[in-house]
C-alpha cells in the first residue's frame, strides 16, 4: 500500500476525512467531509496559523461572505480570466482539461498559459485522442471554473468565491480606516473557496470546495526594503528552486543574491518556514519554487509555490503572490471608489501594492498526516502518527488497566476532570495493547493508565506515543503536566 492509500484508509476509518453525501449515488466528485479527528486537527492547525502568522506579525482577521457579487469578479478579472481549457471528445461526449491531458498523454510539461490554438496544434500533431472511445477531439475552449449562483427570486447573478482574499481587497478601504492601518498592513481571513474543477481528485488535493488561509499584506511599493521585523528573521535558510536547480540560502543572502526581489518577501517567506517547521512537516523535503512567468496566475508578478514532497510528487500548499496593485486598481475603477490610502509615515498619497500568501489548508492537513505516518518495524510493526502533541486530534487517552476492581470509576473520575481543559479520550474495551494502538493511530501523544497502584497512592502511568515508556505522574499535578507537555513552547523560534 502506497504511503497515500494508507493515510486514505486512516481518514476513512478513524474518523479524519470521507467523501460528502457517501450514501446516494449521485455524490458529486471533489467534496470531502471533515470527520471528528479531522475537525479537531484542521482546528489546532488554523490555531497555529493565528498564532504564528497572525498574531505574531500583528495581522488583522476579518470573516467574508462566500457568495459575492458579480462586479466583484467583473473587477477581478475572473469572470474573463479565470478559465481553464477544456477538449470534449466528438464520439462520446468526455471531456477533459486539455493541457492536463496533453501532460499526461503525451508526457510533455505544457505551460498553463497556452492558447487554445496552440493546444490544439499540439493535439493534432501528437494525435491525441479519447482515452474512452479512441475519438477525435474538437476544438479547445475556455470553461469558467467559478459557481454561479442566482440571489432571490430574480436570481441575481453572483458568485461562491473562487478565494478568499477577494473579500479582503472589496472590504480594504474600510478595514484600513476603522482599524488605523498602516502600511505594510496584512489582513488575514480563514474561509471556503469554490471552484469548478474539471476533474477533482486525490481527495484533499483537488476539491471542488476547498479551506484557505490567505494573507493579504497591503504595502508602500516604494518601501519594499524598508521592513524593521527583517531582522527577526535574516538568518532563516530558505530553499529556493528555480526549476533546474536548487539555493539554500538565508533571508539576508536570498535578497543580496537577488532571488528574492526585496525584504517584505524575503520576511514573509521566511514566518512561512517558520510556521511550517512547527507543523511536523519534514523542512528537508519543501521547497519555494520559483514561477516562470508562464505558469503565474494571470494577477501575478512575482511568485513562489511553497512546496511539500508527498509519496504522490511535489504538492503545492502556499502560493505566494505579489500581486502589485492589480487588485485596487481594478476594484477602484469597478466600483468608481477611490481606494487610495494616505501612508501616515509620511502622507503620501499611494494605491497600496499587495504581497499574499495563499494557504491551502486541506493540503497542508494531508502533508502534515503523511509526512507524521510512520511505521514502527521494532515494536509489533505498530502504526503510529507522530503528530505534534498541539496538532493531535485527541491529546491524551484515559485507560483502566482492567474493567474492575474500581479502576474504571477511577479513570471516569479523571477523565472528566481532563475533558474540560483536554482533548481527552477514555477508552475502556479491549486489552491494553490494542488501545494503546488505537490512540497512536490517531496520533495521541499521551496515554494515562489507571492501575491497581492508582488506588493505593493517587498516581498514574503517563505513556509517550513515540518512546514508549510510562512514568509515574501523581494525579493532583497531571493536569499541569499535560499542559506543559501539550502546549508549542516558546523558546521554539528560532
Ligand atoms: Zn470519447
Amino acid at each position: 500500500m502506497s504511503n497515500y492509500e494508507f493515510i486514505m484508509k486512516l481518514a476513512l476509518e478513524r474518523g479524519f476525512y470521507f467523501p460528502s453525501c457517501e450514501i446516494y449515488a449521485d455524490a458529486p466528485a471533489g467534496f470531502w467531509e471533515y470527520g471528528p479527528r479531522g475537525v479537531s486537527l484542521k482546528n489546532k492547525f488554523i490555531e497555529l496559523w493565528r498564532r504564528e502568522l497572525v498574531r505574531r506579525d500583528g495581522m488583522i482577521e476579518i470573516d467574508g461572505s462566500q457568495i459575492m457579487s458579480k462586479s466583484v469578479f467583473v473587477a477581478s478579472g475572473h469572470i474573463s480570466n479565470f478559465t481553464d481549457p477544456i477538449t470534449k471528445c466528438t464520439k462520446c461526449g468526455s471531456t477533459f482539461r486539455a493541457d492536463k491531458y496533453i501532460n499526461e498523454k503525451v508526457g510533455l510539461n505544457v505551460p498553463e498559459r497556452l492558447n487554445d490554438e496552440e493546444l490544439d496544434q499540439i493535439i493534432k500533431k501528437n494525435q491525441v485522442k479519447c482515452q474512452n472511445c479512441n475519438g477525435e477531439f474538437g476544438k479547445v475552449n475556455r470553461f469558467n471554473m467559478m459557481f454561479r449562483v442566482g440571489i432571490g427570486p430574480a436570481q441575481e447573478e453572483a458568485y461562491l468565491r473562487p478565494e478568499t482574499c477577494q473579500t479582503i481587497f472589496v472590504d480594504f478601504a474600510r478595514i484600513f480606516k476603522t482599524m488605523r492601518g498602516r502600511l505594510p498592513m496584512g489582513v488575514a481571513q480563514i474561509g471556503k473557496s469554490f471552484r469548478n474543477e474539471i476533474s477533482p481528485r486525490q481527495s484533499l488535493l483537488r476539491l471542488r470546495e476547498f479551506y484557505q488561509a490567505e494573507i493579504e499584506v497591503f504595502c508602500n511599493p516604494n518601501k519594499l526594503n524598508n521592513i524593521s521585523k527583517f531582522d527577526e528573521v535574516r538568518d532563516v535558510v530558505l530553499n529556493i528552486f528555480n526549476g533546474s536547480a536548487y539555493d539554500q540560502v538565508t533571508a539576508t543572502d536570498a535578497i543580496y543574491k537577488g532571488l528574492v526581489p526585496n525584504k517584505l518577501v524575503a520576511y514573509y517567506l521566511s514566518l512561512l518556514m517558520e510556521f511550517y517547521s512547527k507543523t511536523g512537516i519534514d523542512m528537508s523535503r519543501t521547497r519555494f519554487r520559483q514561477l516562470p512567468s508562464e505558469d503565474r496566475a494571470f494577477y501575478a508578478s512575482v511568485a513562489f509555490d511553497f512546496e511539500v514532497e508527498t509519496s504522490i510528487g511535489w504538492l503545492e500548499l502556499v502560493a505566494c503572490n505579489y500581486r502589485s496593485n492589480y487588485d485596487l486598481k481594478g476594484h477602484s475603477s469597478t466600483s468608481k471608489q477611490n481606494l487610495e490610502v494616505v501612508d501616515p509615515a509620511d502622507l503620501t498619497k499611494i494605491l497600496p501594492h499587495i504581497f499574499e500568501l495563499s494557504m491551502g489548508i486541506d493540503r497542508s492537513l494531508y502533508a502534515i498526516l503523511e509526512h507524521c505516518y510512520f511505521e514502527d518495524f521494532e515494536h509489533e510493526n505498530r502504526l503510529v502518527l507522530k503528530l505534534k502533541p498541539y496538532l493531535a486530534p485527541v491529546s491524551v487517552g484515559v485507560l483502566p488497566l482492567v474493567n474492575r476492581d474500581g479502576l474504571s470509576q477511577k479513570a471516569d473520575e479523571i477523565y472528566t476532570e481532563l475533558k474540560q481543559d483536554f482533548d481527552a479520550f477514555l477508552d475502556v474495551s479491549g486489552s491494553i495493547g490494542r488501545r494503546y494502538r488505537r490512540l497512536e493511530e490517531i496520533g495521541t501523544p499521551f496515554a494515562i493508565t489507571v492501575d491497581r497502584t492508582t488506588l493505593e497512592n493517587d498516581t498514574v502511568t503517563v505513556r509517550d506515543r513515540d518512546s514508549m515508556e510510562q512514568i509515574r505522574v501523581e494525579i493532583s499535578s497531571l493536569h499541569s503536566y499535560l499542559h506543559n507537555a501539550i502546549r508549542l513552547p516558546n523558546n521554539l523560534r528560532s
